[in-house]
This record gives C-alpha cells, sequence and structure tokens, in this order.
C-alpha cells in the first residue's frame, strides 16, 4: 500500500519524492536478522511528521561521497505527532508532539545505559550507533516523509509540553532532533565555557548552531571561518567575528587580529571530510580543518569534532582517503596534548534542556541557522540550493502544519 512520500536517493545530485508503504511497527529486516531479535516492534510509534531537516549530512550522500545506494531513503531530523502507538509503549500517547534524537537507541544496552546512544549495541548490525535514513545505519527508513516509525518510543521521544507551544516555536524546537544539540556538543565537548575564545570551523547550519552554543555557553568571542561569504554574514548577524578563508590569509593571522594572539581556547570543526583548502575555489583537503584545529588551538585544548568522517568514500581525491585515512598531522596534536572529540552527537544528552531554553525564550536557533519552511515536493530544489551553499537551513513541513 503506497500511502506514504519519501525523499529517496536517486544518483550523485539527484533526490526524488516517491512513494514507499506506510510504515509499520517493526524493525528493518537488516535489523532483526542481523541481530536475530524479533521483527514485531510493540515499542515503537508511527510519526506524522510535524517538520524534517535537510542536513549537511544527507549532502555527503547525495554528492556520492558514500556507498548509499541507489533508492537510499532519506531524513534523520525528525519532529512530529503520534498517530499510532505500539502496546508496549507506555509513557507517550496519540497525540504527542515530539522531537525524535537522530541517532536510533535502545535504552538497554550498555552504551545506552552510558548515555552513550550514538554508539546504541542493538541497533545496527554492521557497527555501533544507527540513524533514519542514512547508510551503514541499519536500514531504517528516512523521515523526510509524511510518515516514519521510531522505535523504543518511550526512550527515544521527547515530548514537547504543549502543542500550541510547541507550533508556535516549532522553527526553533525542530533543530533539536539534530543541529541544535550537535553544535552545543561540539562546543561544550571543546571545553568552551564563560569567557573562552572559540574558533568555529564552517558556517554551515552546524557550525553556526556550535558559534550559538558557544554563546550560550559565556564565551568571550566567537570566531567562525568560512569561505562562503553569505554563510560569514549569517554568522555575524548574531555577534560572530568571521575569518574569510577565501582570501587565503593565514587563519592564525586572522584570529591574532581579532582576539590579539593566534590562538584560541577551543576549536570545533563543523565541516568534516568534505573539507575544502583555503583560497578562493581550492581543491578538496579532507584533513584541513583538523590540521587548522590542531594549528589554533591552545596547547591542552579538547577539540570538538562534531564534523563527519567516513570509513569509505568512492569520491576521494586519492586510493588513501577512499578507505578514510586523510593525512591528519597527528604529531601536531600530540606535541599539544589535545584531547579529540569524535562521533555522533549523543543527542539525548541535550536535548531537553536546550528545549528548555527555546520554550523559556532564551534560544532563538531557527534566527541564528536561518531556518525556512518549505514543502515536501521543494526538497529536490532545496537540496540543490542547500548543496550550492545557501545560508539557509530548510525545514520540510511535509503537511503544512507550519507555513
Ligand atoms: P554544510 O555542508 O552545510 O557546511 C559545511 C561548511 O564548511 C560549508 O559552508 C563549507 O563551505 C565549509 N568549509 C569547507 N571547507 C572548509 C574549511 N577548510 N574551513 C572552514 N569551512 C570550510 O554542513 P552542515 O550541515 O553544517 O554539517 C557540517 C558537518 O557536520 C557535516 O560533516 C555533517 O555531516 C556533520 N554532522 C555531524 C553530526 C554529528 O552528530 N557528529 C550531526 C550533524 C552533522
Ligand atoms: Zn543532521
Ligand atoms: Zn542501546
Amino acid at each position: 500500500m503506497a500511502d506514504n512520500r519519501v525523499v529517496v536517493y536517486k544518483g550523485p545530485g539527484e533526490v526524488a519524492v516517491e512513494s514507499i508503504e506506510y510504515p509499520k511497527l517493526e524493525l528493518p529486516a537488516e535489523v532483526a536478522s542481523g541481530l536475530g531479535i524479533k521483527r514485531a516492534a510493540p515499542h515503537a510509534v508511527i510519526l506524522k511528521l510535524v517538520t524534517s531537516n535537510i542536513c549537511g549530512s544527507d549532502q555527503h550522500m547525495v554528492r556520492g561521497r558514500t556507498t548509499a545506494a541507489i533508492g537510499q531513503t532519506l531524513g534523520h531530523e525528525i519532529t512530529g505527532e503520534i498517530v499510532e502507538i505500539g502496546d508496549d509503549v507506555l509513557f507517550h500517547e496519540v497525540g504527542d508532539i515530539c522531537s525524535v534524537p537522530f541517532n536510533i537507541a535502545c535504552g538497554r544496552c550498555r552504551m545506552c545505559n552510558e548515555g552513550k546512544t550514538g554508539i546504541c549495541l542493538n541497533v545496527n548490525p554492521a557497527r555501533a550507533g544507527a540513524a533514519y535514513g542514512y547508510v551503514d545505519m541499519g536500514g531504517w527508513i528516512g523521515g523526510q516523509a509524511e510518515y516514519v516509525m521510531v522505535p523504543f518510543a518511550d526512550f527515544n521521544l521527547l515530548k514537547f509540553p504543549d502543542r500550541d507551544q510547541a507550533l508556535e516555536k516549532i522553527l526553533d524546537l525542530t533543530m533539536l532532533s539534530d543541529i541544535f544539540p550537535t553544535g552545543y556538543h561540539g562546543a561544550y565537548t571543546a571545553g568552551v565555557t564563560t569567557g573562552s575564545t572559540v574558533y568555529v570551523a564552517g558556517a554551515g547550519p552546524v557550525g553556526l548552531a556550535a558559534a550559538y552554543s558557544a554563546q550560550l555557553l559565556g564565551a568571550a568571542t566567537v570566531i567562525v571561518g568560512d569561505m562562503n561569504a553569505d554563510r560569514l554574514e549569517q554568522a555575524a548577524s548574531f555577534g560572530c567575528a568571521t575569518a574569510d578563508l577565501s582570501t587565503g590569509d593565514a587563519l592564525a593571522d586572522i584570529i591574532a587580529d581579532i582576539v590579539g594572539e593566534p590562538e584560541v581556547d577551543a576549536a570545533i570543526d563543523a565541516v568534516g571530510f568534505e573539507a575544502r583548502g583555503h583560497g578562493r575555489d581550492a581543491a578538496e583537503q579532507p584533513a584541513t580543518v583538523l590540521n587548522d584545529i590542531m594549528d589554533v588551538a591552545r596547547a591542552g585544548a579538547s577539540l570538538g569534532i562534531p564534523g563527519l568522517y567516513v570509513t569509505g568514500d568512492p569520491g576521494a581525491v586519492d586510493d588513501a582517503a577512499k578507505q578514510g585515512q586523510i593525512g591528519v598531522r597527528l604529531g601536531l596534536g600530540w606535541a599539544k596534548s589535545h584531547t579529540f572529540v569524535t562521533g555522533q552527537c549523543p543527542v539525548k544528552q541535550y536535548n531537553r534542556q536546550l528545549m528548555n531554553l527555546i520554550l523559556a525564550d532564551k534560544a532563538h536557533i531557527a534566527d541564528a541557522v536561518n531556518a525556512k519552511a518549505i514543502s515536501l515536493d521543494e526538497a529536490p530544489e532545496s537540496y540543490a540550493a542547500f548543496d550550492q551553499g545557501a545560508a539557509t537551513k530548510y525545514v520540510i513541513d511535509p503537511h503544512g502544519m507550519v507555513r
């Protein structure tokens, strides 16, 4: 029965909205057979999507830079209304509007018990950790759709306390599924605190969320670096200093001009493996940002690295990079005793408190990332605009509940 629609990867540079089956309360076959667990999922709910955002992480797949197969469904930034509920969901009900962490987590394994929901052991037979609509992440159906299934719902869902208030602030709240916690995690794990000087590499939505979060944590100065002028202007719009890397000037010199020394207390990689070298139209250099942040972070710093790195990249610049080996100058970080914090953001560690800030009118993340609501049918053109570097975070609104 084809009564759901979802965004699907159709090959490099191409996505389309296609019809698929309405979701069922069951695990992906890959997860059930791979882990030897039963497929029926009475712990799951079906959500009617309220919003589902397009992410830089989706772009890695859509640019053909992962092993994603054609037909891969997309969408891991999910906010929705419960329309169907399994028998074993005890603490939610139909009608609740909830944010869904992009990490799928069982709530029952050793990692979940430690709060490390980005590396849950029971949701992906291939490796630790899973996500909706993502290559190598367990085969869970994507949520850039009309409806989606969310397993282990009591553990995964964050319910908004008031429906009307939630819909009023939905463009802020929709960022709780990924980029607001992810940006916050980048800043927090980089040790940003009252009075810190901070460098954030990348002025995409994650970099902007990291910069905004650094301000929430009390940073004295936040410098955002990118080559994209519109995105740098977006960072400046909420009080960040900017490092225009298209000029080819050395990053340490730019930083010295702003804070009076060529180093910062804390540095964050919000770019990942598709990083380009400095200068206008520079070629891709996947380790540039890691090398930059080791260069400009003070000795003893912790480096927040939400930017994504892969184990396989068919479109990489050379054979080593095709295996994810990318010229990181580790000796520099070693000599400065840097700590590296990598991996998926464990969204559940942050989403409730960040929700409270939004509901108390103390965090305006939608403005910081320039959120824009679009229809599901506008997804393909919005993917293209985002790929071209639009300073916009696109929020798919499949049922017209937002626009
Ligand atoms: P994006 O592609 O929109 O933004 C990346 C930005 O980096 C672009 O504006 C680009 O111009 C800029 N850039 C390229 N090379 C640079 C360099 N050398 N120095 C500074 N800037 C440079 O992506 P996004 O949505 O903002 O996401 C950023 C990264 O975070 C992606 O790799 C994404 O996959 C990852 N991510 C990770 C998590 C996690 O849980 N760890 C969650 C969400 C996103
Ligand atoms: Zn995302
Ligand atoms: Zn788990």
